[in-house]
């Protein structure tokens, strides 16, 4: 298929990728499944299309109605791209500590923003259960209708890994695939992947940023610390992570995760943004628990220019006390 109709249609069948240095460390096969060559330059896109296809198979989502959701960002640039194309509005709750370009790149988008401050779930305010108020609220009184997507508890975004992302790996490794892990934000990725995978023999890992409750929640160990890195890191057994256990689960501090970002970038032309050095720093301990051989599929989530103010700024680096790579600094003396 050579031409698309629309944008729903180039929404997965993303390559994978190996990933040279990884691989090399390990004596593995790493391969990223290149998420961020989606339209909305994330693996939320994917997520995004199932549970607005679901609100319009349920009668929920009519035309003209608006969606609403409360999102790190890149669940809200699926659905505001996905819905421009459809014809549906947009209305996106974001924690204001999320990146600028993200908020920028929703208001590109055409959504209309509501920055709220970053609290807790267990706070009535927390991005998440302000959003599903807000949408009541709309859902009442606009014309056009609003529904909630909610992905934490949708399992419409689950299904999309469990019906693309899943059988896209199995088919492009052959079945030649001994692993997979990534991070959750929602956990529509692992656990989607993980019930694809996991029934076919493939290990399943969950990769979790420093400070996440899920570590806890599967280990029963503490997860001190914070992290950086934004659209992951969960506190509870959200309805999508329901039925789902990993076989491995790893801590991962900033300090492991954000070179191998760096290095990726400037040795393998990848620039992704944070949560991807988490899923290779994970992919990298899983390769190393289960041996030389085996191949390991993560996932590649984002575009880095996401994430130019922070990431990949030298002076936010420093403010946090994390490694600025030299070559962030380092520019060439041009002649005159
Ligand atoms: N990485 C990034 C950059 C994200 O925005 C998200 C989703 N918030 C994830 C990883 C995690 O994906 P999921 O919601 O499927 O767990």
């Amino acid at each position: 298929m050579t031409i698309r109709n629309d944008l729903a249609h180039t929404i997965g069948n993303t390559p994978l990728i190996k990933l040279r240095a990884a691989s090399e460390a390990t004596g593995c096969t790493i391969l990223g499944k290149a998420e961020f060559l989606n339209p909305g330059q994330s693996v939320k896109d994917r997520a995004a299309l199932f549970m607005i296809k679901d609100a319009i198979a349920r009668g929920d989502l009519k035309p003209g109605g608006t969606i609403v959701e409360g999102t790190a960002g890149n669940t809200g640039i699926g659905l505001a791209l996905v819905g421009a194309s459809m014809g549906f509005k947009t209305v996106i709750v974001i924690p204001e500590t999320q990146s600028q370009e993200k908020k920028d790149m929703l208001r590109l988008a055409g959504a209309q923003l509501v920055e709220v401050p970053a609290v807790p779930y267990k706070n009535p305010n927390n991005y998440v259960r302000y959003s599903g108020r807000l949408a009541a609220k709309l859902a009442a009184t606009l014309p056009g209708g609003a529904i909630w997507a909610n992905q934490f508890d949708n399992v419409a975004n689950r299904q999309s890994h469990i019906e693309t992302t899943g059988p896209e790996i199995w088919e492009q490794t052959a079945g030649k695939v001994d692993g997979f892990i990534c991070a959750a934000g929602s956990g529509g990725t692992v656990a989607g992947v993980g019930m694809a995978l996991q029934p076919k023999g493939v290990k399943v890992g969950l990769a979790d940023p420093e400070g996440a409750g899920l570590f806890k929640l599967y280990t029963g160990n503490d997860n001190p610390g914070n992290s950086i890195t934004e659209g992951i890191g969960q506190g509870r057994i959200t309805a999508n992570l329901e039925g789902f256990t990993p076989d491995f689960t790893y801590r991962i501090p900033d300090a492991e995760a954000l070179p191998l970002v760096f290095d990726l970038l400037q040795n393998e032309g990848l620039c992704m943004g944070g949560s991807t050095g988490v899923n290779i720093a994970g992919a990298m301990r899983m390769a190393r628990e289960m041996g030389p051989g085996h191949t390991i599929v993560t996932v590649l989530c984002d575009y880095g220019t996401r994430y130019q103010s922070k990431l990949f700024n030298p002076d936010f680096l420093r403010e946090k006390n994390l490694p600025v790579p030299t070559w962030l600094d380092a520019r060439v003396d041009l002649p005159a």
